[in-house]
């Protein structure tokens, strides 16, 4: 009955361990493609387009390529 007892509980942990990895995978592969690629905004002023990280926000919600276009299109 012992023997019994052990067999499942290695089989259990087997389940975990299995059941842990088939859900892994398909998280790794999914996180790939968001750590990949950045968010693009364009710039309200000359409409290149910037990664969201390197824009500058202004305090509408409009996003510009840098320092300088902000203060040009708000004067
Ligand atoms: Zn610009």
């Amino acid at each position: 009955m012992k023997l019994l007892f052990w067999a499942l509980v290695v089989l259990a942990v087997l389940w975990l361990l299995r059941s842990k990895k088939s859900t892994g995978t398909p998280a790794a592969a999914g996180a790939a493609p968001d750590n990949g690629a950045e968010t693009m905004v364009q710039c309200a002023h000359c409409g290149v387009h910037v990664p969201a990280s390197e824009s500058i926000l202004a305090a509408s919600g409009a996003a510009y390529c840098t320092e300088e276009h902000r203060l040009r299109h708000a004067s």
